[in-house]
């Protein structure tokens, strides 16, 4: 398999390079503060990172799953700031992909334009305190009331829900256990009885706000639900698969700009009067790296080619999210011990990249719930 990029693919790639590497001003300060900046979300819609995957007609760039991947790879390069492409990816695969695969053409045209230009932020609100892993016990009920449904429940994790706009909320409109209850529906933020709580402080991906969800009869017109009653599992699963191959693009490119900073440092740097790179140990951890990083970039870019396909890709999406994710943490732990104390310190950045790291084994699905995946898979 070949996924060397054509023509258009690295052009494109290449000006989302240059674009991330213009949103680095100013990163200590937001990562400190925590701070989200609207002005750097307007200027991705612009170029059109929140829509990348959007079709054409919705007002998005129509890519596949794969030029999605390399935009977002090529970004992350150029691009620190890891919290604002998560936010951007959060916002793009589990809230609008959803509403431009499933909503009715009204939902589309109006809420997709402002989504894809930067104008509105989007978040996907699913995990509740007694429904992480276990996505399918959520508790939050929508009960159909004429032509509106009343929301009741506690979302707990929502990416983006401190900043938002609109939220893809996932409730149970039928007692049927597990996935045939589910639906989803779009919340409009500003709604009545609908509460945003204080927004978490994080040691990564700082400048992605995060903050639990209230649902206080909360009523939604059925006409902001997605697909039919029921179809909320499917719609899901199909952005998590989405989330899953193209979100984690963004640890490649993060891996790949840590990777050349590593090496330049430990090219530079001399002890026992040659450079770091001249002692095997530090040269085998520097090869060892590099080895996560291409196994970790082959198997997503495989998982997304398949998805491109329509070939049924779970099991290949699953070791991609795997691979990418523990491949960025340890690369961020070697990376950290390679540079020594100033690995350490704050203001250098090296430590940051772990922080931005750890939670990748957790989000969309956990290294555990990944590997039942793989042996499902492989009839385990
Ligand atoms: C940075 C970040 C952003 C997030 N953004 C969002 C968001 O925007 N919207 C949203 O809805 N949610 C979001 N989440 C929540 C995320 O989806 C959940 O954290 C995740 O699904 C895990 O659920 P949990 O935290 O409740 O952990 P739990 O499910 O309680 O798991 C705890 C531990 O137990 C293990 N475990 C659980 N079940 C099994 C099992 N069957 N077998 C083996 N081990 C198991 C897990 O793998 C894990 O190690 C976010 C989380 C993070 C960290």
């Amino acid at each position: 398999m070949d996924f060397e990029p054509d023509q258009e693919q690295r052009a494109l790639a290449e000006r989302a390079f240059e674009l991330g590497a213009t949103l680095n001003d100013g990163l200590p300060e937001r990562v400190r503060a925590g701070r989200f900046d609207r002005e750097l979300w307007r200027r991705c819609g612009e170029f059109g990172l929140l829509g990348l995957s959007v079709p054409t007609a919705d007002g998005g760039l129509g890519l596949d799953s794969l030029s999605t991947a390399l935009v977002i790879e090529s970004f992350a390069k150029g691009c620190q700031d890891l919290g604002l492409l998560f936010s951007a990816c959060a916002h793009l695969f589990a809230c609008v992909m959803p509403i431009a695969e499933h909503g009715s053409a009204e939902l589309r045209t109006r809420l997709l334009p402002k989504l894809v230009s930067g104008e509105w932020i989007g978040a996907n609100a699913i995990t509740e305190p007694e429904a992480g892993s276990d996505v399918h016990a959520l508790r939050t009920t929508a009960i159909r009331d004429g032509d509106h449904y009343v929301l009741n429940g506690v979302k707990s994790f929502v990416t983006n829900s401190p900043v938002a706009d609109h939220l893809l909320v996932y409730a149970r409109t039928s007692p049927a256990d597990g996935h045939l209850g589910l639906s989803a529906f779009v919340v409009d933020r500003h709604s009545p009885r609908l509460t945003v709580g204080a927004r978490f402080a994080k040691p990564g991906l700082a400048t992605a706000p995060m903050a639990p969800v209230y649902l206080d009869d909360c009523r939604v017109p059925a006409a902001n639900r997605l697909g039919p009653e029921g179809a909320g599992s499917t719609i899901f699963a199909g952005s998590m698969a989405w989330e899953r191959s193209c979100l984690f693009a963004a640890y490649l490119g993060a891996m790949d700009r840590q990777l050349a900073q590593t090496i330049s440092h430990v090219t530079t740097r001399k002890q026992f009067r040659k450079p770091l790179s001249r002692h095997q140990a530090v040269a085998h951890r520097i090869a060892d790296m590099k080895l996560r990083l291409e196994g970790a970039r082959l198997l997503l870019y495989r998982a997304c080619s398949r998805r491109d396909r329509g070939v049924d890709s779970t099991l290949e999406v699953s070791l991609a999210k795997l691979a990418v994710s523990e491949a960025a943490i340890q690369n961020a732990l070697d990376a950290i011990q390679l540079h020594g104390a100033s690995g350490f310190l704050s203001e250098g950045g090296v430590v940051d990249a772990l922080g931005d790291a750890l939670p990748s084994t957790i989000f969309s699905g956990t290294s555990e719930i990944h590997r039942d995946l793989i042996a499902r898979g492989l009839g385990l």
